[in-house]
């Protein structure tokens, strides 16, 4: 250990005396680190601070877990589970197994999908947190100065703060938009009746998932994809893998075309106008247009920490940001929309912070395959996560070489069992988590 992270362990150790000290007096409490934000990054950041004995203070204005837990991998995982289900009873004809005609319920299904996020929930609740030594407020941070924060009226300082705010799906500002109730990654697992006819806008990850997975439980689900492949961030070849399977599945998908108008008559149910003027009938729209940095009432200003021009946070290659006790971490911070990645960044992030260190994050291997060409010197055809590389495995029957070479490359990689050859010889299944930040 060298003698500056020293220093910094021994500060950790008389901070909880500092902390009884101001609460004592008038003072706000002052904290060796508030994570504000309890998705992927926050949580692993918090559990990180707290195991190296550090004062933490976990802000959440919402549901504790964040995305990944209410709105993104669990549910849509599940959803995808739910619909792979029938998809192989509709298919055992084929393996000479009969089931008689396969009917969907779908409110049981999304059932299903709610018992699997409250069986991860208390994971992450204020008392699993609080017994690891984490210490957590339910409320909306807002920075009111270099060192000072903001929760619901109640003022705290902080030795060093960590952004994990993470984004919000983005919505169409198309002409008639504002008339009708469009459904998001957000709000589409209040549904409890099947839409007969689904029109999904955004031919990405989240697009295409959705769409394959309500396809298969039954709706005529229609892809309105600007681009000229779906998952257009990825290798061309991953795109025509995914495309096949689409239309397996009956999804009809609109190639290089672009919505310009949405006309309702309910509010619920309409047309969505292509610019080619064709309509397409819907009985709910899906916008999956890709997601928005969620800084909106944190006043990141106030305290010096500067946005880029896309709306994230701007870090360095340590996730600091441009105030030195300020760090970022996960989709707020512009890196790819991975619950790993978000949750390996926060450990970095917290441990910079902690132990005055500047570990670097490298995150080229998980960007899209357009970006990987030109930012790293890994050639693009490596692939991204496992279930595409259990793909590249196979075809070439060289597991190792190719399942080494991301995993030398990532600093802090989560998935060490890339390299396993038995991973190699698994059948790809879906599709979990490509690129997330642009849906198109
Ligand atoms: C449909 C869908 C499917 C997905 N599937 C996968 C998948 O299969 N695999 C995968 O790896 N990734 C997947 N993702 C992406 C993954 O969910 C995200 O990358 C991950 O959740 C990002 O975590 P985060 O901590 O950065 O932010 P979030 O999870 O968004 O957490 C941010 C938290 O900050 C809180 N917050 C914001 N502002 C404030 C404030 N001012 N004060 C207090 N709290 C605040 C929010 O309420 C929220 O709880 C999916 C996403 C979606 C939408």
């Amino acid at each position: 250990m060298s003698e500056h992270t020293v220093q910094h362990v021994a500060t950790l150790l008389n901070s909880k005396d500092a902390r009884k000290r101001s609460e004592r007096t008038s003072m706000p409490p002052e904290w060796d680190l508030i994570v504000i934000g309890s998705g992927s990054a926050g949580l692993v950041a918090s559990r990180t601070a707290a195991r190296f004995g550090a004062n933490v203070l976990l802000v959440e204005r919402s549901r504790l877990g964040g995305d990944c837990l209410w709105t993104g991998c669990v549910p849509s995982k599940s959803l995808i589970a739910a619909a792979h289900a029938a998809q192989v009873a509709r298919a055992s004809g084929n393996f000479g197994v009969s089931a008689s005609r396969v009917s969907v319920d779908f409110a049981q299904a999304m059932g299903h999908v709610q018992d699997a996020v409250n069986a991860i929930a208390p994971h992450d609740s204020v008392e699993a947190l609080g017994a690891l030594g984490v210490e957590v407020r339910m409320g909306e941070a807002r920075f009111t100065g270099g060192h000072t924060l903001d929760i619901d009226g109640e003022e705290h300082q902080f030795r060093q703060a960590l952004i994990a705010t993470g984004t919000t799906p983005r919505l169409p500002t198309l002409p008639g938009a504002d008339a009708v109730e469009i459904l998001t990654s957000d709000t589409i697992w209040n549904l409890n009746e099947l839409p007969g006819r689904l029109v999904i806008l955004g031919g990405g990850a989240i697009g295409s998932e959705l769409g394959q997975a309500l396809a298969r439980l039954g709706s005529h689900v229609t892809i309105i994809n600007r681009e000229n492949r779906i998952l257009p961030r990825e290798d061309p070849h991953a795109s025509a893998i995914l495309q096949a399977s689409l239309d397996r599945d009956g999804v009809e998908v609109l190639h290089g075309r672009r919505a310009v108008e949405i006309a309702s008559t309910d509010g619920i149910a309409g047309d969505v106008v292509l610019d080619d003027g064709r309509r397409i009938r819907f009985d709910r729209l899906l916008a999956a247009l890709g997601r928005d940095a969620q800084l909106d009432t944190l006043s990141p200003r106030l305290a010096g920490v500067d946005t880029t021009e896309h709306g994230y946070v701007r870090i360095d290659g340590s996730l600091r940001t441009t105030n030195k006790r300020i760090w970022a971490a996960g989709d707020i911070a512009g890196l790819p929309k991975f619950s790993h990645v978000a949750g390996v960044s926060g450990s970095v992030a917290a441990t910079n912070a902690l132990l005055g260190l500047r570990r670097k994050f490298d995150d080229r291997a998980f960007r899209g395959s357009r970006s990987r060409r030109r930012r790293s010197p890994l050639s693009g055809w490596l692939p991204r996560m496992p279930w595409t590389a259990s793909i590249a495995c196979t075809r070439s029957n060289t597991p190792l070489s190719i399942a080494r070479s991301p995993k030398e490359t990532l600093t802090g990689s989560p998935r060490s069992s890339w390299t396993s050859a038995d991973e190699c010889s698994a059948e790809p299944s879906s599709a979990p988590g490509q690129e997330r930040a642009s849906e198109n």
